[in-house]
């Protein structure tokens, strides 16, 4: 492990109360010689980037191209996980299960400081258009004293069997993609506030200020967003208290580069990842929170957002009607306006020709009378913007 002191080798019946103690407790100084010391000693492709003596500023940092050429440690519970791709690049990050518990403990922390009661339903939505019904057993998770019980709704479900699923489980908490929670909310029309609905924390994508305020509207419940990362897990997460984003600095090293977020998860021994660069431009705020909890603060830029496309009519077309999540087979996408107005749509599928025509299908709709191109390979689109799949030049 980087680090010696990361809760990850505490007993997990712990976790929950650790993190909530650390919390609560100012941030300790990293021990830096002695993490580059454990990144030199696990294998060459580190002892050849990391000179004996040099300072923790001066280690390059890791390209998400160079993430392939990491030894991953031998152990039958390591698991792949790809990311969106929304950087331009799709990366394969590997943890064990240990470490995928202990990213679940992070991802939970903020709600240590919910007010919620000791049994939770909670629907979450995700990728995919497959939709939970009220009568499926529940995930079962207990954390903090609270026993979480948890469905899962695909973005592009049917709103129908959503609204249903929300009906029947008066769910305290709702999680998960952002533009999938609004998606639903502008195609289920107002009727929700009467679910019972405590909190709403979206994540996985930029909050935009007219996407929260959407959501408090439609459910009149309290709006925090998260930030994290595939690669790292749960970054920061916006608090109940003090409404500022608290970062997990004990167990990630952030550095707010100008080049783009640097991270080291400290938790992490599989696939260690040392300073490495996830591109997200955010900085650290200069004057504390007054708030109990200790943790820093940092302000994510607003400069990721997904921009809008101008229609062959004039019209501002939504990044939300962009919805190719229930194309099967279909990996990664980035949309693209080019300064002439032309549209170019990269993509990423192990069935490039099936894939092709299906996206090509979806665009003459929300798009007509549009000329456009498809991409297969979306590195081929050089730009980065973890937050953007949808980018404009045009003014
Ligand atoms: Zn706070």
């Amino acid at each position: 492990m980087p680090a010696s002191n990361s809760i990850i080798h505490a007993p997990e019946a712990m976790w929950a109360s650790l993190l909530r103690e650390r919390s609560l407790t100012a941030a300790k100084q990293y021990d830096h010689p002695a993490i580059l010391n454990w990144f030199r000693n696990h294998s060459f492709f580190y002892s050849d980037r990391i000179d004996p003596v040099q300072a923790w500023e001066k280690v390059r940092p890791l390209g998400k191209s160079e993430v392939a050429e990491v030894p991953v440690s031998t152990d039958d519970s390591i698991r792949e996980a790809r990311t969106s791709g929304t950087s331009g690049f799709q990366v394969s990050i590997r943890n064990n299960l240990r470490e995928r518990r202990f990213r679940r403990a992070l991802l939970y922390r903020p709600q240590l400081f919910y007010d919620l009661p000791a049994e939770v339903h909670q629907v979450v939505f995700v990728d995919g258009n497959w939709c939970a019904e009220a009568g499926m057993a529940p995930k079962l998770f207990t954390y903090g004293g609270v026993l979480y019980r948890t469905w899962f709704a695909g973005v592009a479900a049917e709103t129908g069997q959503i609204h249903s699923l929300l009906r029947s489980l008066r769910p305290q908490l709702i999680r998960g993609i952002s533009s999938g929670i609004v998606r639903f909310i502008d195609q289920a029309g107002d009727s929700l506030r009467d679910l019972g609905v405590r909190y709403l924390a979206p994540g996985g994508e930029f909050l935009q200020p007219e996407w929260r305020q959407t959501m408090h509207d439609a459910f009149g419940a309290t709006v925090l967003d998260r930030y994290g990362s595939t690669e790292s897990g749960a970054l920061a997460w916006q608090c109940p208290l003090c409404r500022r984003y608290h970062a997990n600095v004990d167990e990630i090293v952030l550095e707010a580069d100008a080049d783009g977020l640097l991270v080291t998860p400290l938790f992490v021994s599989s696939q260690p990842l040392l300073r490495y660069r996830l591109g997200d431009i955010v900085s650290f705020d200069s004057v504390a929170a007054d708030c109990k909890i200790r943790l820093p603060t940092i302000t994510i830029q607003h400069a990721r957002r997904d921009d809008w496309v101008i229609a062959h009519d004039g019209q501002r077309v939504s990044p939300l009607s962009f919805q190719f999540e229930q194309i099967p087979h279909l990996d990664a996408w980035r949309l693209h306006q080019n300064s002439d107005g032309s549209i170019c749509l990269y993509f990423e599928s192990a069935q490039p020709d099936v894939v092709a025509k299906q996206l090509g299908r979806h665009l003459a709709d929300a798009l007509p009378n549009q000329l456009f191109e498809l991409h297969e390979g979306i590195w081929r689109f050089d730009r980065g913007g973890k937050f953007k799949r949808v980018s404009s030049d045009l003014a």
